[in-house]
């Protein structure tokens, strides 16, 4: 070894510093960003199978700098979250994306929305009544809502998640499993909760046409889905034989790039016209 322990220890608190440096500096400009109005929202469409009609939109969080470029929320959503800053980003998200959308509403379009909420969102004691008010006030139908969670979250916190799923289903709002099948989810739970979704996870979509295994899990997750009555999504298609793959199965839903990317609100105003949904 050329380093000694001393250097060594050196290099590794002068990583660590700059890495805290990094984050502090994230979190001030994405408070920042968030008193600029610069969160924005982005819309991957959902696509049922087989006729390939769009059925619905996720929500996905952008953060725009001022020189144009975009921060990736797979960067700054954590960072939100361990700062506490998930509450009001959250909230941008959903009045955003329900203002969005409902106007595509009043254009004739029948869309579901899905907006993903985090852990700490999900603990939040006035979550619901916070929904409340955005519904209220956009006019967005709650039955054309759905949120997306993840396993592990509701099995962390299962009594208040318990509460809270309730109240939502309660609303008619649709909810999700998120990266189905990454997490530890109790099968009996899945039939205890009110769930109607599940989304695969794209890590198993990817490989499923190369990898023997994932191709099973994935066939065994949408037979589950299908015994206990659930909507079952695939996320990140990106092939003709992925999509072939899940044809077969009859899986209901997809979402991936070989149908679109994430889309500006104008962008998918204009994917939907050329959809022939409107
Ligand atoms: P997610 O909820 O699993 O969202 C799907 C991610 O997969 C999105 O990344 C989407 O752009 C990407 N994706 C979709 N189809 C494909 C595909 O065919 N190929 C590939 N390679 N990727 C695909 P994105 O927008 O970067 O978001 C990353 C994650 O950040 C999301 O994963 C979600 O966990 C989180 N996130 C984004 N927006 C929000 C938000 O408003 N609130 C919360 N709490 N989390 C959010
Ligand atoms: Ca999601
Ligand atoms: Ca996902
Ligand atoms: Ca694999």
């Amino acid at each position: 070894a050329k380093d000694s322990g001393k250097n060594r220890y050196h290099r590794y608190t002068r990583e660590l510093n700059a890495l805290v440096t990094k984050r502090i500096q994230m979190e001030a400009d994405l408070r920042t960003a968030l008193d600029q109005d610069r969160i924005t929202v982005h819309f991957q469409p959902r696509v049922a199978l087989p006729d390939g009609n769009t059925t619905g939109v996720e929500a996905l969080a952008r953060w725009e700098l001022p020189d144009g470029g975009m921060v990736s929320p797979g960067e700054f959503i954590p960072i939100a979250e361990e700062t506490g800053l998930i509450i009001p980003l959250g909230l941008v998200v959903l009045e955003k994306s329900l203002n969005q959308i409902q106007t595509l509403h009043q254009a004739g379009q029948d869309l579901y929305l899905s907006v993903n909420l985090s852990p700490k969102q999900f603990q939040q004691p006035d979550l619901v009544e916070s929904v409340d008010a955005v519904l209220r006030k956009t006019g967005f139908p709650a039955n054309r809502l759905e949120f997306e969670i993840t396993e592990t979250l509701i099995m962390k916190h299962l009594e208040t998640s318990l509460g809270n799923l309730h109240r939502l289903s309660r609303r008619g709002i649709r909810l999700a499993i998120d990266d189905f099948g990454t997490g530890y989810s109790s099968l009996y739970y899945l039939k205890r909760l009110p769930i109607d979704v599940l989304k695969v996870d794209r890590s198993f979509v990817q490989d499923v046409e190369d990898d023997p295994s994932d191709a099973k899990l994935v066939e065994t997750i949408i037979l589950l889905a299908k015994n206990f009555g659930l909507r079952l999504v695939a996320e990140g298609v990106e092939t003709q034989g992925q999509l072939d793959f899940l044809n077969a199965l009859h899986c209901d839903e997809i979402q991936g790039y070989l149908f679109s990317k994430p889309l500006p609100f104008e962008a998918l105003r204009q994917y939907l016209e050329q959809d022939g949904a409107t």
